[in-house]
Protein backbone atom coordinates (compact mmCIF):
# COMPACT_ATOMS: atom_id res chain seq x y z
CA UNK A 1 0.00 0.00 0.00
CA UNK A 2 1.59 3.52 -1.06
CA UNK A 3 2.04 5.66 1.76
CA UNK A 4 0.37 9.13 1.53
CA UNK A 5 0.96 10.64 4.69
CA UNK A 6 3.53 13.52 5.88
CA UNK A 7 6.38 12.07 7.66
CA UNK A 8 8.59 12.94 10.24
CA UNK A 9 12.20 14.70 8.29
CA UNK A 10 14.68 14.04 10.86
CA UNK A 11 17.31 16.00 12.17
CA UNK A 12 21.09 15.88 13.41
CA UNK A 13 19.82 16.26 16.61
CA UNK A 14 16.87 13.72 16.22
CA UNK A 15 19.00 10.88 14.10
CA UNK A 16 19.57 8.20 16.93
CA UNK A 17 16.27 8.87 17.62
CA UNK A 18 14.69 7.48 14.27
CA UNK A 19 18.03 5.29 13.67
CA UNK A 20 16.65 3.74 17.02
CA UNK A 21 13.01 3.21 15.54
CA UNK A 22 14.53 1.67 12.93
CA UNK A 23 16.11 -1.07 14.49
CA UNK A 24 13.12 -1.53 16.95
CA UNK A 25 14.67 0.23 19.98
CA UNK A 26 13.02 3.38 21.98
CA UNK A 27 16.23 5.73 22.51
CA UNK A 28 15.80 8.55 24.92
CA UNK A 29 18.45 11.05 25.52
CA UNK A 30 19.64 12.03 29.15
CA UNK A 31 21.32 14.22 31.09
CA UNK A 32 25.48 13.20 32.43
CA UNK A 33 25.58 16.24 34.25
CA UNK A 34 21.88 15.90 36.07
CA UNK A 35 20.71 12.42 35.10
CA UNK A 36 17.13 14.63 33.62
CA UNK A 37 15.66 12.17 30.73
CA UNK A 38 14.76 14.31 27.28
CA UNK A 39 12.31 14.28 24.95
CA UNK A 40 12.30 15.58 22.22
CA UNK A 41 15.99 15.42 20.95
CA UNK A 42 17.80 18.34 21.77
CA UNK A 43 21.35 19.63 22.02
CA UNK A 44 21.12 20.96 25.71
CA UNK A 45 19.49 20.14 28.73
CA UNK A 46 16.25 21.64 29.39
CA UNK A 47 16.75 21.56 33.39
CA UNK A 48 20.60 22.37 33.69
CA UNK A 49 21.30 23.92 30.27
CA UNK A 50 24.84 20.94 30.03
CA UNK A 51 25.12 20.08 26.64
CA UNK A 52 26.86 16.40 27.89
CA UNK A 53 23.66 14.47 26.57
CA UNK A 54 24.00 10.89 25.91
CA UNK A 55 21.39 8.60 24.12
CA UNK A 56 20.05 5.53 25.97
CA UNK A 57 18.43 2.39 24.88
CA UNK A 58 14.84 2.21 26.97
CA UNK A 59 12.31 -0.22 27.33
CA UNK A 60 9.67 1.97 25.72
CA UNK A 61 7.17 1.18 28.37
CA UNK A 62 4.41 4.17 28.80
CA UNK A 63 1.46 5.13 30.30
CA UNK A 64 -1.22 7.06 28.31
CA UNK A 65 -0.91 10.82 29.65
CA UNK A 66 -4.07 12.01 27.67
CA UNK A 67 -5.66 11.92 24.65
CA UNK A 68 -8.61 12.54 22.10
CA UNK A 69 -10.37 10.70 19.50
CA UNK A 70 -10.57 12.02 15.86
CA UNK A 71 -13.38 11.31 14.30
CA UNK A 72 -12.86 13.87 11.35
CA UNK A 73 -9.33 13.74 9.26
CA UNK A 74 -7.08 16.27 11.23
CA UNK A 75 -5.34 16.07 7.58
CA UNK A 76 -7.80 14.08 4.33
CA UNK A 77 -4.50 11.47 4.22
CA UNK A 78 -5.54 10.22 7.63
CA UNK A 79 -9.23 9.63 6.09
CA UNK A 80 -8.54 5.79 6.32
CA UNK A 81 -7.61 5.64 9.80
CA UNK A 82 -10.76 7.14 11.29
CA UNK A 83 -11.33 6.97 14.31
CA UNK A 84 -7.16 7.84 15.44
CA UNK A 85 -6.76 7.92 18.47
CA UNK A 86 -4.17 10.83 18.89
CA UNK A 87 -2.30 10.65 22.33
CA UNK A 88 0.31 12.09 24.68
CA UNK A 89 1.89 9.26 26.38
CA UNK A 90 4.53 9.63 29.46
CA UNK A 91 7.89 7.13 29.54
CA UNK A 92 8.73 5.48 31.89
CA UNK A 93 11.31 7.89 32.56
CA UNK A 94 9.05 11.11 32.57
CA UNK A 95 9.22 12.56 29.20
CA UNK A 96 6.02 12.65 27.03
CA UNK A 97 5.50 12.18 23.70
CA UNK A 98 2.82 12.86 20.82
CA UNK A 99 1.53 9.66 19.39
CA UNK A 100 -1.30 7.62 18.48
CA UNK A 101 -2.64 4.41 19.59
CA UNK A 102 -3.36 1.34 17.40
CA UNK A 103 -5.16 -2.21 17.98
CA UNK A 104 -7.34 -0.56 21.02
CA UNK A 105 -10.80 -0.65 21.49
CA UNK A 106 -12.48 3.19 22.28
CA UNK A 107 -13.98 1.77 25.73
CA UNK A 108 -10.77 0.42 26.92
CA UNK A 109 -9.28 3.86 26.99
CA UNK A 110 -7.98 5.12 30.11
CA UNK A 111 -5.79 8.18 31.21
CA UNK A 112 -3.16 6.14 32.99
CA UNK A 113 -3.44 3.01 31.23
CA UNK A 114 -0.41 0.99 30.90
CA UNK A 115 0.97 0.80 27.51
CA UNK A 116 3.51 -0.63 24.70
CA UNK A 117 5.67 0.65 22.09
CA UNK A 118 4.01 -0.71 18.10
CA UNK A 119 6.96 -0.23 15.75
CA UNK A 120 5.82 1.05 12.21
CA UNK A 121 7.83 0.17 9.44
CA UNK A 122 5.05 1.18 6.67
CA UNK A 123 6.22 4.39 5.98
CA UNK A 124 9.99 2.67 4.98
CA UNK A 125 11.95 5.75 5.10
CA UNK A 126 10.74 5.90 9.19
CA UNK A 127 10.00 4.10 11.77
CA UNK A 128 7.07 5.65 13.51
CA UNK A 129 6.61 4.82 17.44
CA UNK A 130 3.12 4.31 17.94
CA UNK A 131 1.65 2.54 21.25
CA UNK A 132 -0.90 -0.19 22.34
CA UNK A 133 -2.58 -1.15 25.60
CA UNK A 134 -0.60 -4.21 27.23
CA UNK A 135 -3.64 -6.75 26.98
CA UNK A 136 -3.56 -5.84 22.54
CA UNK A 137 -3.27 -8.73 20.06
CA UNK A 138 -1.75 -6.18 17.80
CA UNK A 139 1.91 -6.89 16.55
CA UNK A 140 4.67 -4.75 18.25
CA UNK A 141 5.80 -4.08 14.83
CA UNK A 142 3.83 -3.07 11.81
CA UNK A 143 5.41 -4.77 8.95
CA UNK A 144 6.08 -2.53 5.67
CA UNK A 145 4.13 -5.02 3.26
CA UNK A 146 5.24 -4.50 -0.43
CA UNK A 147 2.31 -5.91 -1.82
CA UNK A 148 -0.64 -5.51 0.24
CA UNK A 149 -3.75 -6.98 -1.50
CA UNK A 150 -5.95 -4.04 -2.27
CA UNK A 151 -8.98 -5.89 -1.85
CA UNK A 152 -10.74 -6.20 1.55
CA UNK A 153 -12.25 -9.20 1.73
CA UNK A 154 -16.24 -9.07 0.27
CA UNK A 155 -18.98 -9.14 2.46
CA UNK A 156 -20.30 -12.40 3.06
CA UNK A 157 -23.13 -13.19 0.57
CA UNK A 158 -26.76 -13.42 1.73
CA UNK A 159 -28.94 -15.94 0.19
CA UNK A 160 -30.28 -14.13 -2.55
CA UNK A 161 -34.09 -13.96 -3.32
CA UNK A 162 -35.01 -14.87 -7.29
CA UNK A 163 -36.73 -12.55 -8.88
CA UNK A 164 -38.28 -12.69 -12.41
CA UNK A 165 -37.54 -9.59 -14.72
CA UNK A 166 -41.20 -10.10 -16.26
CA UNK A 167 -42.95 -10.49 -12.97
CA UNK A 168 -43.10 -6.40 -12.78
CA UNK A 169 -45.35 -6.71 -9.18
CA UNK A 170 -42.09 -8.90 -7.56
CA UNK A 171 -39.76 -6.48 -9.42
CA UNK A 172 -41.25 -3.13 -7.87
CA UNK A 173 -40.85 -5.07 -4.04
CA UNK A 174 -37.35 -4.46 -4.59
CA UNK A 175 -37.90 -0.96 -4.49
CA UNK A 176 -36.32 0.24 -1.42
CA UNK A 177 -36.12 4.01 0.44
CA UNK A 178 -33.44 2.04 2.69
CA UNK A 179 -29.86 1.52 1.35
CA UNK A 180 -28.40 -1.85 1.51
CA UNK A 181 -25.39 -2.91 4.07
CA UNK A 182 -21.79 -1.91 3.04
CA UNK A 183 -19.86 -3.77 0.31
CA UNK A 184 -16.39 -4.39 0.72
CA UNK A 185 -13.31 -1.62 1.23
CA UNK A 186 -10.87 -0.69 -1.82
CA UNK A 187 -8.10 1.38 -1.08
CA UNK A 188 -7.42 3.85 -3.76
CA UNK A 189 -3.99 4.06 -3.73
CA UNK A 190 -1.93 6.96 -5.52
CA UNK A 191 -0.49 4.57 -7.72
CA UNK A 192 -3.94 3.73 -9.15
CA UNK A 193 -4.76 7.28 -9.43
CA UNK A 194 -1.16 7.94 -11.64
CA UNK A 195 -2.67 4.37 -13.70
CA UNK A 196 -5.97 6.47 -14.66
CA UNK A 197 -4.03 9.18 -15.30
CA UNK A 198 -2.28 7.88 -17.67
CA UNK A 199 -4.92 5.91 -19.60
CA UNK A 200 -7.10 8.50 -20.02
CA UNK A 201 -4.62 11.39 -20.38
CA UNK A 202 -6.10 13.53 -17.44
CA UNK A 203 -2.95 14.29 -15.66
CA UNK A 204 -4.09 17.30 -13.92
CA UNK A 205 -1.49 17.88 -10.84
CA UNK A 206 -4.79 17.77 -8.65
CA UNK A 207 -4.57 14.07 -9.14
CA UNK A 208 -0.98 13.51 -10.03
CA UNK A 209 1.69 16.15 -7.99
CA UNK A 210 1.45 14.91 -4.50
CA UNK A 211 4.06 17.75 -3.61
CA UNK A 212 2.01 20.84 -5.01
CA UNK A 213 -1.02 19.55 -4.06
CA UNK A 214 -0.31 19.60 -0.35
CA UNK A 215 0.97 23.29 -1.00
CA UNK A 216 -1.94 24.26 -3.45
CA UNK A 217 -4.75 22.16 -3.41
CA UNK A 218 -7.84 23.40 -0.98
CA UNK A 219 -7.81 19.51 -0.27
CA UNK A 220 -4.14 19.50 1.04
CA UNK A 221 -3.35 16.06 -0.86
CA UNK A 222 -3.72 14.87 -4.41
CA UNK A 223 -7.51 13.59 -5.02
CA UNK A 224 -8.52 10.68 -7.21
CA UNK A 225 -10.01 11.69 -9.97
CA UNK A 226 -14.24 11.20 -9.84
CA UNK A 227 -14.47 9.25 -13.04
CA UNK A 228 -12.23 6.74 -11.63
CA UNK A 229 -14.06 6.62 -8.39
CA UNK A 230 -17.39 5.63 -10.09
CA UNK A 231 -15.81 2.46 -12.21
CA UNK A 232 -13.94 1.27 -9.51
CA UNK A 233 -17.72 0.11 -8.16
CA UNK A 234 -16.25 -3.02 -10.02
CA UNK A 235 -13.96 -3.32 -7.12
CA UNK A 236 -16.84 -3.26 -4.70
CA UNK A 237 -19.03 -6.26 -4.44
CA UNK A 238 -22.31 -4.70 -3.43
CA UNK A 239 -24.19 -7.20 -0.75
CA UNK A 240 -26.85 -7.92 -2.91
CA UNK A 241 -30.13 -9.82 -1.88
CA UNK A 242 -31.79 -10.60 -4.60
CA UNK A 243 -31.10 -12.08 -8.14
CA UNK A 244 -33.03 -10.79 -10.94
CA UNK A 245 -34.04 -14.01 -13.53
CA UNK A 246 -35.77 -14.86 -16.62
CA UNK A 247 -33.97 -12.55 -19.11
CA UNK A 248 -32.79 -12.85 -22.83
CA UNK A 249 -30.03 -10.07 -22.23
CA UNK A 250 -29.02 -7.53 -19.60
CA UNK A 251 -27.82 -4.40 -20.44
CA UNK A 252 -25.95 -1.23 -19.13
CA UNK A 253 -28.14 1.38 -20.05
CA UNK A 254 -26.31 4.33 -18.47
CA UNK A 255 -26.85 6.96 -15.63
CA UNK A 256 -29.91 9.16 -14.92
CA UNK A 257 -27.81 10.80 -12.53
CA UNK A 258 -23.96 11.24 -12.37
CA UNK A 259 -22.50 13.57 -9.19
CA UNK A 260 -18.63 13.45 -7.58
CA UNK A 261 -20.26 14.63 -4.55
CA UNK A 262 -17.17 14.84 -2.25
CA UNK A 263 -13.85 14.27 -2.89
CA UNK A 264 -11.86 11.26 -2.24
CA UNK A 265 -8.38 11.75 -0.92
CA UNK A 266 -5.30 9.53 -2.22
CA UNK A 267 -5.07 6.46 0.19
CA UNK A 268 -8.79 6.56 0.98
CA UNK A 269 -10.50 3.28 1.62
CA UNK A 270 -14.18 3.53 0.01
CA UNK A 271 -16.91 1.36 0.28
CA UNK A 272 -20.55 1.15 -1.53
CA UNK A 273 -23.85 0.41 -0.75
CA UNK A 274 -27.12 0.66 -2.94
CA UNK A 275 -30.89 0.91 -3.36
CA UNK A 276 -33.33 0.07 -5.77
CA UNK A 277 -34.93 3.14 -6.73
CA UNK A 278 -37.12 2.99 -9.78
CA UNK A 279 -38.81 -0.36 -11.35
CA UNK A 280 -40.34 0.39 -14.82
CA UNK A 281 -41.88 -1.23 -17.53
CA UNK A 282 -40.51 -0.25 -20.60
CA UNK A 283 -40.76 -0.43 -24.83
CA UNK A 284 -37.64 -2.85 -24.49
CA UNK A 285 -38.17 -4.74 -21.12
CA UNK A 286 -37.94 -4.24 -18.11
CA UNK A 287 -35.95 -0.82 -16.62
CA UNK A 288 -34.41 -1.21 -13.23
CA UNK A 289 -32.71 2.05 -11.89
CA UNK A 290 -30.21 1.27 -9.22
CA UNK A 291 -28.79 4.01 -6.95
CA UNK A 292 -24.95 3.50 -5.92
CA UNK A 293 -23.43 5.76 -3.24
CA UNK A 294 -19.56 5.31 -3.21
CA UNK A 295 -18.64 6.71 -0.10
CA UNK A 296 -14.80 7.30 1.64
CA UNK A 297 -15.10 5.18 4.95
CA UNK A 298 -16.34 7.15 8.11
CA UNK A 299 -17.74 9.99 5.75
CA UNK A 300 -21.14 10.04 6.12
CA UNK A 301 -21.14 12.44 2.89
CA UNK A 302 -21.26 10.25 -0.50
CA UNK A 303 -18.21 10.27 -2.54
CA UNK A 304 -19.98 9.71 -5.92
CA UNK A 305 -23.72 9.06 -6.64
CA UNK A 306 -25.17 6.76 -9.78
CA UNK A 307 -28.48 6.52 -10.34
CA UNK A 308 -27.34 3.27 -12.73
CA UNK A 309 -30.27 2.10 -15.05
CA UNK A 310 -30.56 -1.33 -15.99
CA UNK A 311 -32.66 -2.86 -18.94
CA UNK A 312 -33.48 -6.60 -18.86
CA UNK A 313 -34.61 -7.66 -22.41
ZN1 LIG B 1 20.85 18.39 32.94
Amino acid sequence: MDWNKPLPQPTTISQPFWDGLKAHQVRLQQCADCNHWIFFPRAHCPRCASASLAWHEVSGAATLYTYTVARIPTLPEFADEMPQILAVVEFDQGPHMNTTLVGIDEAALKVGMRLRPVFDDRPGSVTLLRYTSLDSDQAGVIEATTAAPAIAEPAPSAPRRQVACKDLDAMRTLVSQDFSGWSNEFVVTQALIDQFAELTGDDYWIHTDPEKARAQSPFGTTIAHGALVQVLVSRLTLPLDFEVTGFNNMVNYGSDRLRFASPVPSGSRIHARYRIKAVEQVKSGVQMTMEINIHVVGDPRPAVVNDLVVLYM
